[in-house]
């Protein structure tokens, strides 16, 4: 998959880029990130890529004319892209929106900087707008490593274990369970028995319990959501009755 990013400040984003999972899949050509500046399109001979608003107050906005030439300069080349426009005011970028990304061959990220950028862009030159959540940032080069982060490590072969995502938070509406690894014993703490156990059906009630019992206490517009059967009742109520294991 390739992923376009259409910055005033590329070289924010080289370093997240080269590490770890991120850098393997670069090297592996299983993800291309290319970054522009989209100075590079700026037409005037003082290369200005923000203004005042109209009708005044504080700040700047991104000029219309450097990025719709750098968007029209990408639409160019195949495969034909999807263009994002990261902005707290879009729809949230949520785990399920990541999957969908994920199905595409390439994607365009634009990133705002100062008040953002002119609503024309907005509203006539980008395929979609997605916020990574209800807080504001100074620019949208975060939030496009958001986006390419959770994006590339749903492409296959990224992650070296694939099954990994299948039963982490958010894939089934419902928080990852707790995990543990060594020492058994940890400054008194200990790891819960059953994950000792060996025994496979016990430990997997025992995750379910737990990843209903967190998701009720930490994320109850997650919760109400989930259709609880019989079974998830029974769990839920048993996680509820072991607080130190939560
Ligand atoms: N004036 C804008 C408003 O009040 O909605 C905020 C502009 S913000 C300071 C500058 C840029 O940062 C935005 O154009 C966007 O690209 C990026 N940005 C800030 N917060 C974001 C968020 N929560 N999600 C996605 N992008 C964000």
């Amino acid at each position: 998959m390739i992923f376009d990013i259409l910055t005033l400040f590329p070289e924010m984003l080289e370093s997240p880029l080269d590490h770890s999972i991120l850098g393997k899949a670069r090297e592996r050509g299983l993800i291309r990130v290319r970054t522009f500046n989209i100075r590079d399109h700026a037409v005037d001979k003082h290369q200005m890529t923000d203004d005042r608003p109209f009708g005044g107050g504080e700040g700047m906005v991104m000029k219309p004319e450097p990025l719709v030439a750098a968007l029209e300069s990408l639409r160019r080349e195949e495969p034909p892209p999807w263009v994002v426009l990261l902005s707290p005011q879009g729809r949230l970028f949520r785990q399920e929106v990541a999957w969908k990304l994920a199905e595409l061959p390439r994607l365009v990220l634009v990133c705002g900087r100062y008040e953002g950028v002119d609503e024309r862009v907005a509203r006539h030159f980008v395929d979609d707008i997605l916020s990574i959540g209800d807080y504001v940032l100074t620019g949208g080069e975060l939030p496009a490593m958001v986006v390419v982060d959770a994006v590339a490590r749903l492409i296959p072969g990224v992650l070296g274990n694939q099954a990994s995502t299948a039963g982490e938070s958010f894939a089934q509406e419902l928080l990852e369970h707790p995990q543990y690894t060594r020492p058994r014993d940890f400054r008194g703490l200990r790891v819960p028995d059953v994950l000792l156990s060996g025994n496979h059906a016990a430990v997997r009630k025992w995750r379910r319990g737990q990843a209903l019992l967190r998701t009720k206490r930490f994320r109850p517009d997650l919760f109400a959501r989930i259709r609880l059967t019989a079974e998830d009742r029974k769990l839920l109520e048993e996680a509820e009755g072991r607080p130190d294991e939560a």
